[in-house]
């Protein structure tokens, strides 16, 4: 399973990337600048294994960064994508897919009575926020530190996953205006919050309710309902982004395990099955202030697109309480066995079903400053020794790992043969 030592079909394929490519990627932390290393240009997946272009193989841990909850090219997922494009494979008009989609949906998350399609989950937020102001007559948005709601201007205040690997607090070409409606506040601190819903009149309240784009960073006890009790004392939304835990940390997403209802839900990721689609739901009041029902503007030519939606059909068929049994007993043993691997070491591994973050930290991470203070030389340095191990971890501290239903025990016991053998290397 050992990558070998050999690749230079990546190091050729990356030379000509950074020819055509800025960074020679589409999307910035795939570079694996992060971990000091060069991307890894993949062949193909198998269940929870990669194969890269020099044929070597890995036990991967970001599967996309969450949508596959069953792995790569899963045959019944394959089967419902061959299907519906063999009818066409976009129309603009409207098929009976997305109705069953957003019947299913509402099956799984209550406080989602009426959905809208987007292509990517930047757009479901940007478009949830716009619905707020809407509703609210407000401007304003509470967002946390460290938090990532996809790359509109707005929210590109002190966000987290490229962001954080990065090291960019905010990006160029975003105006001061825009993200001048946005208030920033620290992750499970709930004086701030407090404080800045007394100071402001917010359209909403933003969070992703797990926390996964600085490392996975759960709400303190009680967060999660302080956050619903300001909203609805100061007459602000709460909006949960749910585009990673929606579908994956349980059957209804992070506000089904919380036991606290959102008003906006915005999903991703697992939804689209591998292919490109997100959506954000709420009320029926809410929803239908979206035109052409109301007065807010939204569309897209792929939204709803008849592939991503038989794709997330598909996937969410399979995901019965069984499965997320079994997805929760695949990421405790992943997290306790790398809780071993890791000894007296300062390591912290978090966990919720679905996903984990070791943090190098020698006490626990509760917020972005914390994560950002992470011993991210050794964690990269670790990184690498799991990927030259047949292990692609997520190549960033700011990231969780995605086990996924593919996962098996020989697996794990791999990963943790490897981790263990990487602690050792990095921390000797
Ligand atoms: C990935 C992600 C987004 C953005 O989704 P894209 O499809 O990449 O635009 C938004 N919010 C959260 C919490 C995410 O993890």
């Amino acid at each position: 399973m050992a990558s070998s030592l050999t690749d230079t079909r990546s190091r050729d394929l990356y030379l000509r990337a950074l020819d055509v490519l800025p960074g020679g990627v589409n999307s910035p932390v795939r570079a694996m600048r992060a971990i000091g290393r060069d991307p890894i240009f993949v062949a193909r997946g198998e269940g929870a294994e990669l194969v890269d272009v020099d044929g070597n193989r890995y036990i991967d841990y970001v599967c996309s960064w969450g949508p596959l909850i069953h792995g790569h090219a899963h045959p019944e997922i394959l089967a419902a994508i061959a299907q519906a494009a063999a009818y066409g494979t976009t129309f603009g008009a409207p098929t009976a897919g997305e109705v069953e989609l957003a019947e299913e949906v509402g099956r799984r998350i209550t406080s989602v009575e009426m959905l809208r399609m987007t292509s990517s989950g930047t757009e479901a937020a940007m478009s949830a926020v716009r619905l707020a102001r809407a509703v609210t007559d407000r401007e304003l948005i509470l967002k946390f530190s460290g938090a990532y709601h996809g790359h509109v201007d707005g929210l590109l205040a002190e966000a987290g996953s490229g962001l954080a690997t990065a090291g960019v607090p905010a990006s160029a070409g975003v105006p001061a205006s825009a993200t001048a409606a946005t208030v920033i506040v620290a992750w499970n601190d709930a004086e701030a919050v407090i404080a800045a819903t007394q100071r402001h009149q917010f359209a909403a309240i933003l969070a992703e309710p797990y926390p996964a784009n600085m490392g996975l960073v759960p709400p303190a006890e009680g967060f999660l309902e302080l956050l619903r009790e300001q909203a609805d004392e100061s007459g602000a939304l709460l909006i949960f982004d749910e585009v990673i835990s929606g579908f994956r940390v349980a059957r209804g997403g992070a506000q089904e395990l919380a036991s606290v209802r959102p008003d906006i839900t915005i999903m991703g990721k697992v939804i689209g099955g591998g292919l490109p689609a997100a959506a954000y739901g709420a009320s029926r009041d809410l929803m239908e202030r979206i035109a052409p029902a109301g007065d807010v503007y939204q569309a897209g030519t792929l939204s709803g697109n008849p592939l991503a939606v038989a794709a997330g059909l598909a996937t969410l068929a399979m995901l019965d309480e069984k499965a997320y049994l079994r997805l929760a007993g695949t990421t405790s043993a992943l997290a306790e066995g790398l809780r071993e691997a890791a000894g007296d070491r300062p390591v912290q591994v978090v966990s919720l079903p679905g996903l984990v973050t070791p943090f190098f930290s020698d006490r626990p991470v509760t917020n972005y400053a914390e994560a950002t203070a992470c011993d991210l030389d050794r964690h990269a340095a670790w990184c690498r020794a799991l990927l030259a191990r047949g292990v692609y971890p997520p190549p960033s501290q700011f990231e969780a790992w995605f086990p996924s239903l593919a996962h098996t025990p020989e697996h794990l016991s791999v990963t943790l043969e490897a981790a263990a053998a990487a602690f050792t290397e990095v921390f000797g």
